[in-house]
This record gives structure tokens, C-alpha cells and sequence, in this order.
């Protein structure tokens, strides 16, 4: 990806305001470069975002300034702030007294709605991030086939652990070299990692029939993400989930679907549901918890009594399914279950995306926003979408990072975390205003970097 700016326009500024410049002065003495996570600093600011309020599709900066949220919290927020059901929710936990290592009957439902809506979930545990989920599951993928390394994707996105945050989305200059010696994604990520890790490419059949050739017998399972919103939006070409279903099989490893950022997004079933094909396992997370934190990991009965104590290994944790988040949870269920919720967020995805495209046509820039459900990506320098990771080279970073500068400045929030291109989204509570508001937005930022 392109680091050097490729424009004028990239060199457009953002100016704190003085609360904001206070604020920011503040965390840099107490928090590393003044963030909790490193994902919240904007790196198309050079700051983070302060939110001193977030209501429905909105969000209000320190000065009050209004902001169409296009983060949606990374995808968690797929019912937009505050939104009703899970502030009753909360009030809930507040009243029943939220015993945080206790199960509850709240459990047993959510448990039960899960595997009713997840195709291949005939059993699920909770727990509160995406990486805790991708973490669990690859242990009991371990576990159940005796085999230690795990076959991934480059480019796919699976958490922060040291068994995963490898050979992901390397540098682009270390493309070539991640297949032989997987890429470490942070430094203090042990360097012996590696040797549990096979990276192959997206969307090609014919690699993964030679990696599993050479390495299928070792790994336990080929993790992926169905459609790859995090690095650039990339969808299945057809006929490859469902030959990944078949090729895992005959290898005798678990076909894991990390579906962190995909479930829930376009129907209730998730990825696995829009494509019609059923993995082994799943992860499932961010918008489940109607914005609070909880993930879970599912699969098939044989693989998931694997765990104690009905089987030998472990996953325990004190704040697993936590009150607060499994009512959450249960009201987010119960809207998603709403006859009008899918085809209203259809609708929604409808206006956008046409929108998107009429933008890109009239002023016949190549720009694409790749889209799965209600969350989406923004590839500058591409006039299509990109089949791996390797085309995301022409990805250009400098001035996506100017055209959400742009954006934030007419006042439409776009996030950018650093690496690829990001994934943005909408949410049940914005309205066709708000998508106009975009559109708008969106054409007059893309005129100033690109025209
Ligand atoms: N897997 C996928 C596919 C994700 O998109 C993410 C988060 N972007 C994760 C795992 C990790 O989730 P978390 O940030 O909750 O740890």
C-alpha cells in the first residue's frame, strides 16, 4: 500500500480544537500515544476521535459538533447508540444485580437462540472479544484433531494472539516471503510461532490444494474469514466456500469460519447462511452484543463437547458471558428476529451503495466500495474489487487517508486504524437522511482529492 501522499489534497490538515488538543495532551502522559487500543487513533487525524455522546446513527465530538458514524464501534454497533432494547437491557442487569460468575437462565436462552440462528452452532460458549473467540476455538480445533499448526489466509484478520497475528496482512514488500516464513505481525511475538502457521493465498484453489498436499496432515483446521472485510472487502469467488468445504474434509481438518466481523450483517444466520455453506466452527461477535462486549465461538456438538466439563479442555474466564452482555445480547437477538429488521437494513445498504456507485461513475474516478450487508470498505485506486490481498498493492493510501480527513471535516465519521483499507458501516437507526448526508458528503470529499 501506498505511503506516500499522491496528491495535494493529501496534505490537507486536521486542526484540534483546543478541548480536543487538551484532552489529547492529557492521555499522552498517562496512556501509550494517548489511546487505550491502537485501533482508536485515527491515523487519517493523527489523533484519536474524542465522543463525548453517541445517540443512534450519531456522534458528538467534544465541541458538540454533530457526526454521521460510519465506524459503528468497528461493526459492533449494528443497532446504532442507545439504541432502546439495549438501554432496557442494561437497566435490566442494573435491577436482576449482574453476578458476573453466575449462570443465569438468560444464558441458557441466548445459548439457545444462537443455535437456532447460526447454521452450524449445535453448541456455543460466550466470551467478550473477537481474538478471545478466535483464541478458544483454535484450541479446541487443536484438541479434537491432535494437530497442532492451522492453515490461514493472507490477508484475513483474526485477532491479536500470538497464534494467529502472524502471516495475516503483512507489508506488501513482504508478500512473497510471508508463505515461506509467516510474517510477525507485532514485535514480541515469538519468532517459533511461526512453525505452527501455513499462510495461503485468498481465492485460489489450486495453492491450497498444494499447501494442503504438503502441510493438511498437520493442521487442524483452515481458518478463515468468509468474506474479508479487513483487508479491503473481499468476497468468495463462487464455488470457493463451498470447494473449501469440501477440500477440508477429505484433509481431515475443521473448516473454521471467523466470522467476527460478518455475522449478523446481512441475515441472521450470518456469512455462512448467505453463501449456503456450513463450517465445522465458527466465531461470532462484535455487533452480538448490541455494543457490549460479547463474542462466542460454536460449532459442531462432537467438536464443542470437547470442552470441559463434559470433555477435557479448558475455557474458563470470570467475566465470560457477563450479565450485562448476555441481556444485551438477548435484546439484540430479539430485534434481529423482527420480520422488518433485515429488509430495512437492505434497504439502507440499497440506497448507499447505489449511491457509491452513481459518485464513482459520474466523476469517473476509481474508487469502489466493495459491500456484504451493512458494512462495507473503500478501495482508492481500484476501479473494482480486489480478488486478494496482493491487489490491494494499487490500494491508495494517502488519499483515502485525505478523503476521510475531508469527510470528518463536513461531518461524517469514517475511521481509519492504519494497514489496509478499513471497514466502515451503518447501522438500524440511521435513516435515508443520513445515507443522503453521506452521499453528499462523499462526492464533495472525492472531488477535493481526486478532480
Ligand atoms: N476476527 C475478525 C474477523 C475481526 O474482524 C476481529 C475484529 N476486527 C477480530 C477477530 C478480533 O475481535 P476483537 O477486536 O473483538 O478482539
Amino acid at each position: 500500500m501506498s505511503e506516500t501522499p499522491t496528491s495535494p489534497a493529501a496534505a490537507t490538515q486536521f486542526t484540534p480544537s483546543e478541548a480536543h488538543a487538551a484532552l489529547m495532551a492529557r492521555a499522552r502522559q498517562v496512556m501509550p500515544g494517548g489511546v487505550t487500543s491502537t485501533a482508536r487513533f485515527n491515523q487519517a487525524l493523527q489523533a484519536p476521535f474524542y465522543v463525548s455522546r453517541a445517540v443512534g446513527s450519531k456522534l458528538y465530538d467534544l465541541d458538540g459538533r454533530e457526526y454521521i458514524d460510519l465506524c459503528c464501534s468497528h461493526g459492533a454497533s449494528l443497532l446504532g447508540h442507545r439504541h432502546p432494547a439495549i438501554v432496557e437491557a442494561l437497566a435490566q442487569a442494573a435491577e436482576i444485580g449482574y453476578a458476573c460468575s453466575a449462570e443465569f437462565e438468560a444464558h441458557v436462552q441466548l445459548a439457545e437462540q444462537v443455535c437456532q440462528l447460526i447454521p452450524c452452532s449445535e453448541r456455543v460458549r460466550f466470551c467478550t472479544s473477537g481474538s478471545e473467540a478466535t483464541l478458544h476455538l483454535l484450541r479446541v480445533c487443536r484438541a479434537v484433531t491432535g494437530r497442532d499448526k492451522v492453515m490461514r489466509i493472507v490477508g484475513h484478520f483474526h485477532g491479536y494472539h500470538e497464534f494467529l497475528y502472524i502471516g495475516g496482512q503483512p507489508p506488501m514488500d513482504k508478500l512473497e516471503e510471508n508463505f515461506v516464513t509467516p510474517y510477525l505481525e507485532s514485535p514480541g511475538i515469538p519468532a517459533i510461532m511461526r512453525s505452527l502457521v501455513v499462510p495461503v493465498p485468498f481465492n485460489d484453489l489450486a495453492a491450497l490444494e498444494v499447501a494442503v498436499q504438503q502441510h493438511g496432515q498437520e493442521c487442524c483446521a483452515l481458518v478463515l474469514e468468509p468474506v474479508n472485510f479487513n483487508s479491503g472487502g473481499i468476497q468468495p469467488d463462487p464455488g470457493y466456500l463451498p470447494a473449501l468445504r469440501d477440500i477440508t474434509r477429505r484433509a481431515g481438518m475443521l473448516l473454521f469460519f471467523d466470522e467476527v466481523q460478518a455475522s449478523f450483517k446481512k441475515s441472521p444466520g450470518g456469512a455462512q447462511q448467505d453463501f449456503g455453506v456450513t463450517p465445522d466452527v465458527c466465531t461470532i461477535g462484535k455487533s452480538l452484543g448490541g455494543g457490549m462486549p460479547l463474542s462466542a465461538f460454536c460449532g459442531a456438538a462432537a467438536v464443542m463437547d470437547q470442552f470441559q466439563p463434559a470433555g477435557p479442555v479448558q475455557h474458563s474466564g470470570t467475566f465470560n458471558a457477563h450479565l450485562i452482555q448476555t441481556l444485551a445480547g438477548l435484546a439484540f437477538v430479539n430485534q434481529i428476529r423482527d420480520p422488518g429488521f433485515y429488509p430495512r437494513l437492505e434497504a439502507l445498504g440499497r440506497r448507499l451503495y447505489a449511491g457509491f456507485d452513481d459518485i464513482v461513475q459520474r466523476l469517473g474516478v476509481p474508487v469502489c466500495f466493495p459491500h456484504h450487508g451493512a458494512r462495507f470498505n473503500l478501495l482508492m485506486g481500484l476501479d473494482r474489487p480486489a480478488r486478494n490481498y496482493s491487489e490491494l498493492k494499487a490500494h491508495d493510501r494517502a488519499r483515502t487517508l485525505a478523503f476521510i480527513r475531508e469527510s470528518i471535516m463536513r461531518g461524517v465519521y469514517w475511521a481509519d486504524y492504519g494497514g489496509g483499507p478499513a471497514h466502515h458501516g451503518f447501522s438500524i437507526q440511521h435513516t435515508e437522511a443520513d445515507i443522503d448526508r453521506v452521499l453528499q458528503v462523499t462526492e464533495d470529499a472525492l472531488r477535493t482529492v481526486w478532480l
